[in-house]
């Protein structure tokens, strides 16, 4: 089997595959280096520091397992104490778990939050694509889904802030049934933006998050330099042939 990319998902996927099954598992990677969107620097020691994909929350199951699997430790993230609030050009300093609003911008982010709680309450979490107006919020961005309701300059940066922060994109890079699935998965808005117990941004793992695909591909064969360009079905015996970039070719019985 030949998996493409050594992110977490190949490389879990590598993984299962090589405890479940006696198949050969060969990972294809176009970078020098597994982690994908999860980079640390220093990974794997105390001094580990995050650049990519940070936090776990105590309703994550599957990446919970997977720590656990992997021997890796989380540790709460550090919320004690005075946070700061850098928006509109103004500094506000906040005690709570989110920020406080003046009561105007409170009640216009209150709207946000009820249009957006009422949707995302009937999007299954394990089939959002059977929600029934799946292709009505998937054909339009999170910040088209914001526009539906009088859109304060302040709500509308807040809530920038967080997806950039969440998603790494702004609202209109984002679809907005993308973001109401995220937000039903972690059980609500509040749980999806805040780091006290139940939160999405509860834990983070000792060793930095890179730590963890590099813990997942020990005993994978990865092909590190090596970019897929081509993926087709060859011959009557179901192999699939794939294309990299300098002209290697890897046949396989299965691609994921
Ligand atoms: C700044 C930031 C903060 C984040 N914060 C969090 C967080 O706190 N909590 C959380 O759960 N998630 C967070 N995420 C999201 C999380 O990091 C990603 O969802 C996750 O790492 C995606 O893993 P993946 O394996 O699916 O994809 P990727 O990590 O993108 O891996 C894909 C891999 O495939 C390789 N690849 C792509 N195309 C090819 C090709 N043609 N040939 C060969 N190789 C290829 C890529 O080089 C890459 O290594 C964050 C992401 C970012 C960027």
């Amino acid at each position: 089997v030949v998996v493409v990319g050594a992110g977490l998902s190949g490389l879990w996927a590598a993984h299962e595959l090589r405890k479940r099954t006696n198949l050969s598992v060969l990972v294809l990677e176009g970078r020098e280096r597994v982690g994908g969107r999860l980079e640390s620097v220093n990974p794997g020691t105390a001094d580990a520091f995050d650049l990519g994909g940070h936090w776990v929350g105590s309703n994550q199951y599957h990446i919970l397992a997977a720590l656990k699997e992997l021997g890796k430790e989380t540790y709460k993230q550090y919320t004690t104490g005075t946070k700061i609030l850098d928006m509109d050009g103004r500094v506000r300093p906040y005690e709570s778990s989110l920020p406080n609003l003046p009561l105007i911008q409170e009640a216009n982010f209150a709207l946000f939050a009820l249009l957006a709680e009422h949707s995302l309450k009937a999007i299954p979490r394990d089939a959002p694509y059977n929600y029934s107006r799946a292709a009505h919020f998937d054909g339009m961005t999170l910040d088209s889904f914001c526009s539906a309701f009088p859109w304060m300059k302040e709500t509308r940066e807040l809530v920038v802030a967080a997806t950039q922060t969440i998603f790494a994109k702004s609202p209109a890079e984002l679809s907005a049934l993308q973001f109401l699935h995220y937000a039903a998965c972690a059980g609500g808005l509040n749980p999806l933006l805040d780091a006290s117990p139940g939160g999405g941004q509860e834990f983070k793992v000792r060793g930095g998050t890179q730590a963890i695909p590099m813990a997942a591909a020990q005993g994978v064969d990865v092909r590190f330099n090596t970019t897929v360009v081509g993926i087709r079905a060859a011959g009557a015996g179901g192999e699939v042939v794939v294309q990299a970039l300098d002209g290697r070719r890897f046949v396989a019985r299965r691609v994921v």
